[in-house]
């Protein structure tokens, strides 16, 4: 079955999103924490939060140049939406798992 335009986007983007978003989350609600726990608190969790965060953010940056290399015919390697095998022929990539098409462009 082909994956939609949408549940592409969802596969490369979903992920990195909702941890980026949990950690913003995590973050205004420590921040809102009243003073006298939020001292410790803020300490304790700012680690994790900010890590989840950062990380978030390399993820979207990495599947969105993994997208502009998919798009521009240059990615060579496993599907980027689902990790399923290539198989190439007559210059179309067809991934096997997902059955996403990618028209093989010429490399300028
Ligand atoms: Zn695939």
């Amino acid at each position: 079955m082909e994956m939609t335009r949408l549940e592409q986007m969802w596969r490369l983007f979903g992920m990195p999103g909702l941890l980026m978003a949990g950690a913003l989350l995590g973050m205004l609600l420590v921040s809102a924490l009243p003073e006298l726990f939020a001292a410790s608190l803020r300490d304790l969790a700012s680690v994790p939060l900010l890590g989840g965060l950062a990380w978030g953010t390399v993820w979207w940056i990495l599947n969105a140049w993994k997208l502009y290399c998919w798009e521009a015919g240059t990615w060579e390697g496993s599907c980027i939406f689902c990790g399923g095998h290539m198989h190439s022929a007559d210059g179309v990539s067809l991934c096997l798992a997902c059955s996403t098409r990618r028209e093989a462009q010429p490399l300028a």
